[in-house]
């Protein structure tokens, strides 16, 4: 009884912490080619935008990420969407590789972080709090859940090649957070 006292407090714990997450069957990803596991917890979070339009529903947001797995398979040839996980302007995070699969998003990171896609274009303005609380979320979440190290540095693509993403406005942003790392 006790036992499972703790395990209803930590479970609710865990519920408060992390933000919702749309499952890959829910927004009706296609399975990958191949999966390569991560060693986690990962040292690094990769931030990104996707560069595209905004979406503001749940079947909207899913059939752009639909989109961007289509792209990354079929255009550039990777076993899977890159990103680990993604936002939509809907507030809800969907699933990419998820927490434990080496994605393909920044060269150099692939395999020690989990990269996040805020879906839009964020070079003259920055995401809404509705993107942004969701992936704040995650990230404490991936911490609770120890995928990813408490003492993480969250970085911009950037950082990582020569690229605008995750635009101008977004970069400003991720640099006020407290685990930004301006030398990764
Ligand atoms: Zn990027």
């Amino acid at each position: 009884m006790k036992t499972a006292v703790v395990l209803l407090a930590c479970l609710a714990s865990a519920f408060a912490a992390c933000p919702n997450i749309v499952s890959r069957s829910a927004w009706g990803a296609r399975p990958p080619t191949s999966i390569t596991y991560l060693s986690n917890p990962v040292p690094y979070v990769v931030i990104h935008h996707s560069e595209s339009g905004t979406c503001s529903s749940q079947a909207s947001c899913s059939a752009l990420v639909r989109g961007f797995q289509d792209q990354h398979m079929d255009v550039n040839g990777w076993s899977d969407i890159g990103y680990s996980f993604l936002v939509g302007g809907d507030g809800n995070i969907y699933e990419g590789r998820g927490w434990d699969r080496v994605g393909a998003h920044a060269p150099g990171y692939n395999s020690n972080s989990i990269g996040i896609c805020f879906i839009g274009s964020y070079i003259s303005s920055a995401p809404s709090s509705t993107l942004v609380d969701p992936v704040r979320q995650l990230i404490q979440c991936g911490m609770d859940d120890r995928y990813v190290q408490l003492a993480h540095m969250t970085i911009g693509h950037r950082q990582a090649v020569a690229t605008d993403c995750p635009g101008d406005a977004l970069y400003s942003l991720i640099q006020t957070w407290p685990d930004f790392e301006p030398n990764p």
